[in-house]
């Protein structure tokens, strides 16, 4: 099953304790779906659990038995709904919601008390929120088609979390997270323990890789740096043996050169270490350079 999966199976299986928070949780659920109005009541899911939910709560909240319609098709949507216009005003009354609203808005009394936040915003996910597999990446979102909703459901969530950013995607508002913080405290909102565990193991796997990446890169880097710096220093040594011999050189660089060209895997300062006198690790670089420098000067 997808993350999202995992999280409306899990945000299913909590009932809240209060009944104020099983209100909100419905009227969440029922004010974000396909249709909530005086002719039509409508719930689309394509999860069995998340239908009879619904069900539930709302037979429970309202007294009202809506139907459920399983797909017709394998991938289809389950319908739970009702186009009986008795049991819409007994809803609407219910959530205190009039027959002709022109534009639906979050009647803030069904989120009565500070413990129903969380639970109303379940019950909104349920409908119309997802968060993508946190190992491709962070995003967590509300796809919701009415825009004064939207805007009402950004206002709740910048009280709870912070103001999500907002974008259109086919005429329809998307409310999104992509720091895996506020997803994790989107979760953490919704009671979704089982999820938020999920969620940060992964990060830390995730982070513990990164860690790794980046520090396997640093010694690869470094281990090319240096042998390009050996095979400058070699090619300098043959072409002063080449041109004029080693023993034109200084005597201090002679026996650099000579210690250099005999221990090509050797470090600076094991070469400092096999000088005699012994020669600190930058004593050894600068002779080197000199070497080096020399070197260019016969090209
Ligand atoms: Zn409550």
């Amino acid at each position: 099953m997808s993350f999202s999966g995992d999280i409306k199976k899990e945000i299913c299986s909590l009932n809240p304790e209060n009944d104020c928070c099983i209100k909100a949780k419905c009227y969440g659920m029922m004010l974000f779906s396909a249709k909530f109005g005086a002719d039509s009541i409508l719930f689309k899911t394509e999860k069995k659990d998340v239908a009879t939910h619904y069900f539930d709560l709302v037979k429970k909240v309202c007294d009202v038995e809506l139907d459920i319609v399983p797909p017709e098709k394998e991938r289809g949507m389950y319908l739970v709904c009702t186009n009986d216009a008795k049991k819409c005003k007994t809803i609407l009354d219910v959530f205190g919601h009039s027959e002709n609203q022109l534009h639906l808005r979050i009647n803030r009394s069904n989120i009565e008390n500070e413990c129903c936040f969380g639970a109303f915003i379940s019950g909104v996910f349920l409908s119309c929120g997802s968060i993508s597999d946190p190992n491709k990446a962070y995003h967590g979102e509300f796809l919701v088609s009415k825009k004064h909703l939207a805007n009402d459901l950004s206002a709740i969530l910048g009280e709870c979390i912070s103001t999500p950013k907002a974008t259109l995607r086919k005429s329809s508002n998307v409310l999104y997270y992509k720091e895996s913080e506020k997803i994790e405290e989107l979760l953490t909102l919704m009671n979704a323990v089982k999820s938020v565990f999920e969620l940060m193991n992964v990060k830390i796997y995730k982070d513990m890789r990164n860690h790794i990446n980046r520090t396997s890169n640093c010694i690869t880097a470094n281990i090319s740096k240096t042998a390009e710096s050996v095979r400058k220093q070699m090619d300098a040594i043959s072409l002063i043996d080449e041109k004029i011999g080693l023993e034109a050189l200084p005597s201090d660089l002679y026996d650099m050169a000579i210690v250099r060209r005999d221990n090509d895997f050797a470090s600076l300062s094991e070469l400092g270490r096999l000088m005699v006198p012994p020669l600190s690790r930058s004593g050894v670089n600068h002779r080197l350079n000199r070497i080096v420098e020399i070197a260019k000067g016969l090209e």
